[in-house]
């Protein structure tokens, strides 16, 4: 069975990349064979998610996906972007971090966001592919739901009604950034 090893410890991404990969792939965790994450000193999601994947590319002879992603709130001047992950780290948990997000966000009007996703995706031939995939929406005023993972309990996407973390894994996993760079991946290569 062909292997491919998808760059990330969050389990969240993890899930929903398995997802849209092809069955027929045997899909390996970084934390399965002992690799750590590399220190994230790009300065956009792209340059990152390049980054991932040539560090994880060094461990393995077989293909690898990496995601870059976050959440770019507008009237935060597009913060926390590729700080998302870090704004929780700091703050000690998702749920910290959300209720900050949305104490900034009080007095605001806008309340527009977009969540960005670059993948990266490196073949047997060590050639690199990456594409950048975002979807629009707005801020809810509550923390909502339970599934999903990270920011999604705060995120409505456009032209509906209930945040991510109100909506079934599937359904979002169907409609994410992460699903919209990976649709535009598919288009350039083949997996
Ligand atoms: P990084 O790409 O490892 O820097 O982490 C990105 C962070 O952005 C994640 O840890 C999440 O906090 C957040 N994030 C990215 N994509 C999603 C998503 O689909 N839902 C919720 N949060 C996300």
């Amino acid at each position: 069975m062909k292997k491919i090893l998808i760059g990330t410890h969050n389990k969240g991404k993890f899930r929903e990349i398995a997802y849209l990969l092809p069955k027929k792939l045997k899909k390996i965790s970084p934390s399965s064979l002992g690799i750590k994450s590399p220190r994230e000193t790009g300065k956009s999601f792209i340059s990152n998610s390049k980054l991932k994947v040539k560090y994880f590319s060094k461990f393995v002879d077989f293909p690898v996906i990496s995601d870059d992603s976050g959440l770019c709130i507008k009237a935060l001047k597009n913060k926390p972007g590729i700080y998302s992950a870090r704004l929780a780290k700091k703050h000690g948990s998702f749920f910290k971090a959300m209720k900050l997000i949305l104490k900034k966000m009080e007095k605001k009007k806008n309340r527009k966001a977009t969540f960005v996703c670059s993948l990266s995706y490196r073949n047997s031939n060590k050639k690199i592919t990456s594409v950048e995939g975002r979807i629009e929406g707005n801020l809810s005023k509550k923390i909502l739901g339970k599934k999903g993972f990270g920011y999604d309990p705060i995120f409505i996407p456009i032209r509906k009604k209930i945040t991510f973390g109100q909506m079934s894994k599937i359904r979002k996993i169907r409609m994410d950034h992460r699903f919209i760079a990976f649709m535009k991946l598919k288009k350039k290569i083949k997996i």
